[in-house]
């Protein structure tokens, strides 16, 4: 990558032109214009949790179908999680659930788009728009996936995504927040680089600078982002290969025994970072693929279990029957023509 090259070379290596022209770019791919950018999706959440208005004790409504970063940014914030129950259709946050979470301490709705299917924004945000409540979406799965015919990525007040190793775009490690929204948003963005810099205003003399208030060592810099660039130049067919395999596989895994699929809103389109299918009797299904050599998990444990979140135990009967039957098989770019009819052949075949 000779562009690369010429960056770790160039004497510039941290926080600088090539971040800020990454963006821009990356803005104007997911049709959000406001972007900051960070050295982790985790970096990412946790200010946008602060920037959201989250202070010790303040609750946030979130889900347990996760990956740990989502809830773990939150106890960063010293916020309070509370869980609201997921759709045992797809593990995505319901809106009814949501709605009877909200107390006079919620501060913010943490919202995953889990797998890469997009959550049911539209009741969500209007369950937050009563209560003055900002929303933050985790996308971290969801880059390229659409809700109401456009991209995750312009709809609530904060949108992170994750440019982690496994995601569907990576710069080895980074997270990207998009900010929203029609008031203050230069102080905002101004606050968000303050946040991710020691509290440092980066464009002031450093000697003339006050530092007011706590920050952090968040920020992304242009090796990472050249990376990202040169990503953004690929990530069109990177991201409609994960589609292409997710919808043959809407299609051609339908009606089987024993094998549920997925449900989602009329407005979502899914980005399937992985593929989710609901089984029953997993255990012989996931040995079934796994002799034929076809990989397949959980991916994650839902985050009520761990006990560094078990203040916040309660009932979840939605996630209880999501849980315990759903498995994720392999639907990304890497996966052919040949493989995906592998696949559903050897499902077909029965377990
Ligand atoms: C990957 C991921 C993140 C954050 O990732 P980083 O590794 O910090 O970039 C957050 N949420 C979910 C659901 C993820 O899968």
């Amino acid at each position: 990558m000779p562009r690369l090259e010429d960056v770790l070379y160039s004497g510039q290596i941290s926080e600088g032109k090539d971040v800020i022209e990454f963006e821009q770019k990356f803005g104007q791919f997911i049709a959000s214009p406001n972007i900051l950018s960070f050295y982790s999706g985790t970096a990412a959440l946790h200010t946008a949790l602060v920037l959201a208005g989250v202070r010790p004790g303040d609750e946030v409504i979130s889900t347990a179908m996760t990956a740990e970063p989502s809830n773990m940014a939150i106890l960063h914030a010293g916020g309070k999680i509370v869980w609201a129950d997921v759709d045992s259709a797809n593990g995505n946050l319901s809106v009814p659930a949501v709605a009877e979470k909200i107390t006079d301490r919620t501060r913010a709705i943490l919202v995953v788009h889990y797998g890469g299917i997009p959550a049911p924004l539209d009741g969500i945000r209007a369950v937050a728009a009563a209560h003055g409540i900002p929303v933050i979406e985790d996308a971290a799965h969801a880059l390229g996936a659409k809700y109401g015919g456009t991209f995750v990525g312009g709809h609530s007040e904060f949108v992170m995504f994750s440019l982690q190793a496994i995601k569907h775009m990576t710069t080895v490690d980074g997270g990207m927040l998009a900010c929203n929204g029609a008031q203050g948003m230069e102080k905002r963005l101004a606050e968000g680089r303050k946040f991710r810099w020691f509290g440092i205003d980066r464009n002031a003399p450093r000697t003339e600078v006050d530092v007011a208030s706590v920050g952090y060592k968040y920020h992304m810099n242009n090796v990472t982002a050249t990376i990202g660039l040169t990503q953004l130049d690929h990530i069109q067919p990177v991201i409609a290969s994960h589609i292409a395999n997710g919808r043959y596989f809407d299609q051609a895994l339908q009606g089987l025994p024993g094998l549920s699929l997925c449900r989602w809103e009329e407005q979502a389109e899914p980005s399937y970072w992985f593929y989710t299918v609901l089984v029953e009797e997993r255990e012989r299904f996931s040995h079934h693929l796994a002799a034929h050599g076809i990989a397949n998990s959980q991916v994650h444990k839902r985050n009520d279990r761990h006990s560094v979140f078990a203040a916040s135990r309660c009932d979840l009967p939605g996630l209880d029957a999501f849980y315990d039957r759903m498995t994720h098989i392999p639907c990304g770019w890497w996966v052919d023509d040949a493989r995906r009819e592998y696949i559903v052949d050897v499902i077909r075949r029965g377990w």
